[in-house]
């Protein structure tokens, strides 16, 4: 049987390495402090938004939340963005996304500073993810490496099979795995044969956004299976992209759905804004 990748206790441990680092900020009296805003009423983007707050509050963050109602004009966005940007007390600033219809989401990421973008979704921090000249790491992809890491899987010389190929997730992971020497392959919708590409994985990342897609034909006996994908079953239950009761038995790692990718996005998250803190400091 597989050994199943605890996220949760791998994020409780690094929130709490958070904590244990903000207490020795804030005695050279330094207080990390993010703002989340959040255009509209979309349900997931509250949860998301609530998660966050709880995450600061158990950090020892100062934190601000904006919810603005979905009439909100774009110029408005953004001069709350630039109050944001001047503001000492905020280290680090996020937009929940998807904005509405209204809104140009390019015109946000350009907004904020890239030196408190603590998602890593401005131009200039994603060109330093493509270089390896990283300053903000990217929450999902980077939470996944952690897990590797903590697991004691080197990608080097692996061969890596990214399927997804999303701004958030499916690039930024597949440069994360080629900085550590992983050889990478990138699927999306087009790709012909997917399973044919996915079987050959020593490591497989899913960032599909469709429940249970990868089933256990389309996985070599043996390999990692990391599961970003946050989905609903046919009964709505939460669940992933891979069909894990019968992929787990073939894998030597797998991540569940709750439990694996999920809680390491938003301890990076805090990680990036404690760094953000210490920047804007000069302690870093
Ligand atoms: P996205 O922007 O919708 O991207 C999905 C990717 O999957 C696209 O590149 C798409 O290909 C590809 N795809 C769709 N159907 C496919 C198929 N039949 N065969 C092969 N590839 C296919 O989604 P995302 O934002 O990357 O998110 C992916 C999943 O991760 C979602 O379930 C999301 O909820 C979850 N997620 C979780 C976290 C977390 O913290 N755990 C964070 C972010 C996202 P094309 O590019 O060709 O369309």
């Amino acid at each position: 049987m597989p050994t199943i990748i605890d996220g949760k206790t791998t994020a409780k441990k690094l929130r709490e390495s958070v904590l244990h680092q903000t207490e020795q900020l804030k005695a050279q009296g330094v207080v990390p402090g993010l703002a989340v805003i959040l255009v509209g009423d979309d349900p997931a983007s509250q949860i998301y938004v609530r998660n966050k707050e709880k995450a600061c509050a158990d950090c020892g963050f100062y934190s601000e939340k904006h919810a603005l109602p979905a009439s909100t004009t774009e110029e408005e966005l953004l001069a709350l963005i630039d109050r944001l940007n001047r503001d000492d007390r905020i280290s680090g600033i996020l937009c929940q996304l998807p904005v509405p219809g209204h809104i140009d989401e390019q015109k946000v990421i350009l907004a904020i500073d890239p030196k408190k973008d603590v998602d890593a979704f401005h131009p200039q921090n994603v060109g330093r993810i493509m270089t390896g000249d990283i300053l903000f790491a990217p929450c999902t992809p980077a939470g996944v490496m952690t897990l590797l890491d903590t697991y004691g899987i080197d990608p080097k010389g692996k061969k890596c099979v990214v399927v997804g190929r999303s701004n958030i997730v499916g690039k930024p992971q597949a440069m994360l795995l080629l900085h550590r020497h992983g050889t990478v392959t990138i699927c999306h919708s087009r790709t012909v044969d997917l399973p044919a590409e996915t079987r050959q994985a020593d490591i497989l990342v899913a960032a599909i956004g469709k429940p249970k897609f990868i089933t256990a034909d389309m996985v070599k006996e043996g390999a990692v299976v990391i599961d970003v994908g946050m989905d609903r079953d046919e009964n709505g239950k939460l669940c992933g992209d891979v069909d894990y009761d019968n992929v787990a038995p073939k894998c030597s790692f797998i991540t569940p759905v709750p439990g694996g990718v999920g809680p390491m996005t938003i301890a990076t998250l805090m990680q990036n804004t404690l760094l953000a803190a210490k920047l804007q400091h000069g302690l870093q």
